[in-house]
């Protein structure tokens, strides 16, 4: 392991673009429930069933009773090693993106400043009815929240069926194609589009690193995997 980190280590040293690449697993380490871990129910729900346009429409107050759970766990925790490490490889490189899939917002908590978003943010809301988006850190929120249209206001997040906003993907990709290394960093690699921006950056060439404590679907497919967790090795990086 300790000669990995060294070869990784100089190879971070000669290249002049990186992409991290971050998924629930970078903040699991704060305390935020993962969607596909033990701690993933709440009062016997699957997350993978609430977190969906259907179950919005269904049942709003539910799927509100939800996030107004997670933005009050969230809203008590800090980033961990693993976020400010990401924070601090930002400085180091003229050419630098960080695409997440997590929607808890503790990367931008802990400096990052050219985040992607790729699945959007909890702390922010946007009416069903105009379209219109603002920021909320209301904890509790008052259930059911409304816009000033009347519109009812649901988390601005991709949910499980939804399409991801056109402009981040369409960046993501980019800086992907471009990246000489990217780090992947606690993604199961399950929810699209996170696995094809892997494979597209070790397609156009990047030096592609995975950090995960388990092995996943993209273990076999990339440059070298760095077994453990975030918070721990990130750090090692710098
Ligand atoms: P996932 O739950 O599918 O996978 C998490 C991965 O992190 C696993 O491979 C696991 O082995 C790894 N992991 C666990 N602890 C780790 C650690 N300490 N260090 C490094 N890796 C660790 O997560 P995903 O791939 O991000 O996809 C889940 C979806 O659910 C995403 O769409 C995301 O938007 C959403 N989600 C977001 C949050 C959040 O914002 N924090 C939390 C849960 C789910
Ligand atoms: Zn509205």
């Amino acid at each position: 392991m300790r000669i990995q980190i060294e070869k990784l280590k100089s190879r971070l040293k000669k290249a002049r673009s990186l992409v991290v690449l971050t998924g629930a697993g970078v903040s699991s380490e704060s305390g935020v429930p993962t969607f596909r871990g033990a701690d993933g129910l709440w009062r016997n729900h699957d997350p993978m069933a609430l977190a969906t346009p259907e179950a919005f429409e269904e049942d709003p107050v539910l799927v509100w009773e939800w996030y107004d759970w997670r933005r009050s766990i969230i809203s008590k925790i800090q980033p961990n090693p693993a976020h400010y490490a990401i924070a601090e490889l930002e400085k180091r490189y003229a050419e630098f993106t960080l695409i997440t899939q997590n929607v808890d917002g503790l990367h931008l908590l802990a400096g990052s400043q050219k985040a992607i978003e790729l699945h959007g943010s909890i702390w922010t809301l946007k009416c069903v009815e105009c379209g219109n988006s603002s920021e909320n850190r209301e904890v509790p929120i008052k259930i059911l929240p409304r816009c000033s249209c009347g519109g009812l206001l649901r988390p601005s997040v991709v949910w499980f069926g939804e399409a991801l906003p056109e402009g981040a993907l369409y960046r993501a990709f980019e800086a992907s194609s471009n990246a000489e290394v990217m780090l992947v960093v606690g993604t199961s690699g399950v929810v699209q589009p996170a696995a094809s921006l892997a494979l597209r950056a070790k397609g156009a060439g990047a030096f592609v690193v995975e950090i995960n404590p388990e092995e996943t679907q993209l273990s076999g497919s990339l440059d070298m995997r760095l077994s453990g967790k975030a918070g721990e090795l990130m750090p090692t990086l710098l």
